[in-house]
C-alpha cells in the first residue's frame, strides 16, 4: 500500500465513522425503503444503508471505500465517471440521467432498473454526494405492461374494419381509428380535435340535417347502458350519403364522471344492399313462379269445365300453353339451382372434344322455340378446330345467349351468331339488334339478379341467365363481355380455350 493509498483510506474511514457517529443522520439512513449510498468527492463510497447491502447483495465491509462504478453496469462506468465530474462541479439536488432508464448492477453481475436522486452534502470539509437509489423494477414492468396493453388495443382499434371514435363529454373528438378516417373521409389528424357536429353531418331518414341535440353522445351521457341509433345517414364531403348505425357507450370513473364516449359507427351500405337485393329476389322469384303456375292453373281449370266442350284444336293448344309454363317454371328452378351450383365452384366434368359448328347448331337447335321469329345468321365454319368442354354447360351457355337476344329484341330483327379463332381460343359471339344495354349496366348484368329497368323487366326473367354463362365460360377458362355493336344492339362474346392437338 503507498502512502498516498494509505491516507484516502484514512480519509474514507474517518468520514465514515464521522457519519456513523452522528446518531440521528445514521438513523434517517436506514428509516427509509430505498438504498442509500453516500460517495465523497472522488467518487468512493463512504456510507451505505442496510437496504443498500439487500439491494446489491454486497455486505457494507465490500463496499466501503470502493468506487461507487463498481454498483453501475459495465458499458455506463466510463460516462458514469464523466457525468460525476459534472456533480461535482456544480452540486445540487436533482434526479440523475433525466429521460434516461438507468440500470444498477448487482453483486452477481444482474442489473435492474433504478431511479436515482442526488444530493451534495458538505461535511467537514469534504464534499460529499448522497445518492438514493429507487429500485423500479416493478414499476418499469407495470408501465411496459401498461404499454403492451396500449398498444395492442390500439392494434385491436386498427384492426377493426368499423369506424371507432372517442368523444370527450363536450363532444369534442378524442380518438379515431384508420377505418373511422376512412369512412369521414378525412385524415385521422383533421378528427381529433374537432367538435362531432362539426364533421360528422348526420341525417335522418328524410334527408334532414340533425341538431346538435338529436347526437347520439347527447343521450349516452346519462344512459347507463349503450345507445344504438340506426336509421342514420353520414353525408360525406362530396354529398354522397351512407346509411350508418351508431353504438354509443360511455365510459365512466368510479364516481360516475363521463371520462369518454365510445362510438362504433358502422356503414350499413353492404347490408342494406343485400336487404334490397334479398326483397328484389323474393318479389321476382314470386312474381317468375306466380305467372307460369296462374297461367296452368286457368288452362287446367279451363279445360276441366264440365259444362263447356272445348274442339280438339283448341284443347291443343291449351295443353301447350301448359306444356311450355310448365317449361318456364322448370327453367326458373333449373336456374336456381344451377345457380347455386356455380356458385360453390363449378366443377367440369366429361370435358370432350367439341366442333364449334355442331356446338352451335346443337345450341340453336334448343332454342328454336325462341328464336323462331327472328333471322338467325350463323358464320361458324364447319372447320374450325375443337375446343375442349363440357358440352351441356357449353350448348347451355350459347343457348342463353341467343335467347337472351331473342327476348330483349324485337320479332323479325337479326341475331347474328359467329365464332372464329382468337389466339387460342374460339371466341363465340351473339349479336342482336335490339334496344342495347346502358352503359351503368354494362359490369353489372353479370351479376345475380340484376336486370336493367324498363321495357326489358317487364319479360319473363330473373337476372341470372348471364351470371350462370358467366360462372360457365370462367370454369373453362374463358373469359364473358360485352361490346355494343355501331349500330346498335348488344354483342356478347365469349372464347372457349382450344382443345390441344395432339403431337
Ligand atoms: P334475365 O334475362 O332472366 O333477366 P340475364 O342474367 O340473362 O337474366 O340478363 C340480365 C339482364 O341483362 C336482363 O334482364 C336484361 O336487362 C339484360 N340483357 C341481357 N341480355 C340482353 C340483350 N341481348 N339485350 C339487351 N339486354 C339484355
Amino acid at each position: 500500500m503507498t502512502a498516498k493509498s494509505e491516507s484516502q483510506d484514512a480519509s474514507v474511514e474517518g468520514l465514515a465513522s464521522a457519519l456513523s457517529g452522528l446518531a440521528a443522520f445514521r438513523q434517517l439512513l436506514e428509516a427509509g425503503p430505498d438504498p442509500i449510498v453516500i460517495v465523497d468527492d472522488r467518487g468512493r463510497m463512504v456510507l451505505l444503508n442496510r437496504q443498500a447491502e439487500l439491494t446489491f447483495g454486497y455486505s457494507r465491509r465490500d463496499l466501503l471505500g470502493k468506487s461507487i462504478e463498481l454498483l453501475v453496469p459495465a458499458q455506463f462506468r466510463d460516462l458514469h465517471v464523466a457525468q460525476r465530474a459534472q456533480f461535482q462541479a456544480a452540486p445540487r439536488v436533482r434526479p440523475m440521467g433525466t429521460g434516461l432508464q438507468l440500470s444498477a448492477r448487482r453483486c452477481d453481475g444482474s442489473e435492474f432498473p433504478v431511479e436515482i436522486s442526488l444530493s451534495p452534502l458538505a461535511i467537514d470539509g469534504h464534499q460529499l454526494v448522497i445518492a438514493v437509489a429507487r429500485d423500479v423494477t416493478e414499476r418499469r414492468s407495470a408501465e411496459r405492461e401498461e404499454q403492451e396493453l396500449l398498444l395492442s388495443v390500439t392494434h385491436v382499434l386498427e384492426g377493426i374494419t368499423d369506424a371507432i371514435v372517442a368523444l370527450d363529454a363536450t363532444g369534442r373528438i378524442t380518438r379515431a381509428n384508420t377505418a373511422a378516417a376512412a369512412l369521414f373521409g378525412r385524415l385521422r389528424e383533421e378528427l381529433v380535435g374537432q367538435a362531432a357536429f362539426d364533421v360528422f353531418h348526420w341525417e335522418d331518414d328524410s334527408g334532414r340535417r340533425l341538431p346538435e341535440k338529436e347526437y347520439v353522445f347527447r343521450q349516452t351521457i346519462t344512459a347507463r347502458s349503450p345507445v344504438i341509433a340506426d336509421s342514420r345517414y353520414f353525408r360525406t364531403l362530396d354529398g354522397r350519403r351512407i346509411p350508418v348505425e351508431i353504438s354509443s357507450m360511455r365510459v365512466a370513473d368510479s364516481q360516475g364522471r363521463v371520462e369518454m364516449i365510445v362510438q362504433v359507427i358502422r356503414d350499413m351500405t353492404r347490408t342494406r344492399e343485400v336487404e334490397e337485393l334479398k326483397n328484389q329476389i323474393l318479389s321476382l322469384v314470386s312474381h317468375e313462379l306466380r305467372t307460369p303456375i296462374g297461367h296452368i292453373k286457368g288452362f287446367a281449370s279451363s279445360l276441366l269445365e264440365p259444362d263447356v266442350t272445348w274442339d280438339p284444336a283448341t284443347q291443343r293448344d291449351f295443353i301447350h300453353e301448359i306444356d311450355r309454363e310448365a317449361d318456364r317454371l322448370a327453367a326458373l328452378v333449373n336456374g336456381l339451382l344451377d345457380m347455386s351450383r356455380i356458385e360453390g365452384g363449378l366443377a367440369l366434368t366429361e370435358l370432350t372434344r367439341l366442333s364449334p359448328a355442331t356446338v352451335t347448331r346443337r345450341a340453336l337447335g334448343e332454342v328454336d322455340w325462341a328464336v323462331r321469329e327472328h333471322r338467325v345468321s350463323v358464320d361458324v365454319a364447319d372447320d374450325l378446330p375443337d375446343v375442349l368442354a363440357n358440352a351441356a354447360h357449353l350448348e347451355r351457355l350459347l343457348g342463353n345467349l341467343l335467347e337472351n337476344a331473342a327476348k330483349y329484341s324485337e320479332p323479325g330483327s337479326e341475331i347474328h351468331v359467329q365464332a372464329r379463332i382468337v389466339e387460342s381460343s374460339v371466341q363465340w359471339s351473339v349479336t342482336d339488334q335490339g334496344q342495347g344495354i346502358p352503359a351503368d349496366y354494362r359490369e353489372r348484368i353479370f351479376e345475380k339478379f340484376v336486370r336493367v329497368p324498363g321495357v326489358g323487366s317487364r319479360k319473363p326473367g330473373i337476372g341470372l341467365g348471364l351470371p350462370i354463362c358467366k360462372g360457365i365460360v370462367e370454369a373453362h377458362g374463358g373469359r364473358l363481355w360485352l361490346e355494343s355493336p355501331p349500330g346498335g344492339g348488344s354483342r356478347f362474346l365469349f372464347t372457349i380455350p382450344l382443345a390441344r392437338s395432339p403431337e
